[in-house]
């Protein structure tokens, strides 16, 4: 069986102790996991992890959380173009980007952030990835405003089963992952979500799923906890699930490949 991570952090420093290893142990269940750019930092790490394991792809961008540490997105053009001169580059998708309102970070700014995310992604011709956390309102109206013309993620689903929809309608993906085995809002989703609108992720290191402790460090060797929940909601078989969660992320992600075999 062979699942797909469509979003981790592996350059984060919780598995600075493993990460090879585990890297290593991947090969045997995965057959793509996305690293997510978060900054200029992460952007290195991401494409030097894409350079050596054939499964791992990586996404470049500025997290919502990092807007006021950057300096412009100009530099993230910079390393998209460069790498896209490579044919057989592994840069699958913009982000991750979006509005987060839990914390206090400057709204202005974060939507500054996100409208020129969208151009570029839309300038490059990739998906993007939208990280919205207590800001789906807003987040719809942005992407209303601005479209996608590849569409993209909406990572780690959060809002109400209602609110889905929408995003749906745009024609989002939704990211489903630990969080879908301890909140009866997102089973609601899934629930009312066709399965082909569905992509699998960890967000390692954070999120596990249960029976892991909430805080405790996830890694997509927990993959199958989330598939197991989502066919119990939508009463497939857990290999379907797999299937298609993996076909999925192939298209959003415009992995060639896979198809042509
Ligand atoms: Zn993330």
């Amino acid at each position: 069986m062979s699942y797909f991570d469509t979003h981790a952090h592996y350059d984060w420093k919780e598995f600075d102790k493993d990460r090879e290893e585990l890297f290593d142990k991947f090969k045997e269940t995965l057959c793509g996991l996305v690293n997510i750019g978060i900054n200029i930092e992460s952007a290195n790490k991401v494409i030097e992890y894409a350079n050596k394991y054939s499964y791992m792809y990586y996404s470049l961008g500025i997290h919502p959380m990092e807007v006021e540490k950057e300096i412009s997105v100009n530099l993230i053009e910079q390393i998209v173009k460069n790498e896209l001169k490579n044919k057989e580059s592994k840069l699958v998708a913009i982000g991750e980007t979006g509005l987060d309102y839990h914390f206090n970070y400057p709204i202005e700014l974060q939507k500054k952030y996100f409208i020129e995310q969208i151009k570029l992604a839309n300038k490059y011709d990739l998906p993007i990835i939208i990280h919205s956390r207590e800001s789906h309102e807003d987040v719809e109206k942005i992407l209303k405003e601005y479209r996608v013309k590849k569409t993209g993620i909406m990572h780690c689903y959060s809002g109400t089963p209602e609110m889905s929809k929408k995003f749906i309608d745009m024609g989002y993906y939704l990211g489903i992952g630990g969080p879908v085995t301890r909140y009866k809002d997102i089973q609601e989703t899934v629930k009312i979500t066709p399965i082909d609108k569905i992509v699998i992720e960890t967000d390692s290191p954070v999120l596990p799923p249960e029976p892991f402790e909430k805080h405790s460090r996830n890694n997509s060797l927990y993959l199958n906890y989330i598939v197991k929940k989502i066919s119990e909601i939508k009463g497939l078989l857990e290999e379907d699930v797999i299937k298609y969660t993996t076909q999925n992320a192939y298209r959003v992600y415009g992995i060639k490949d896979y198809f042509d075999k």
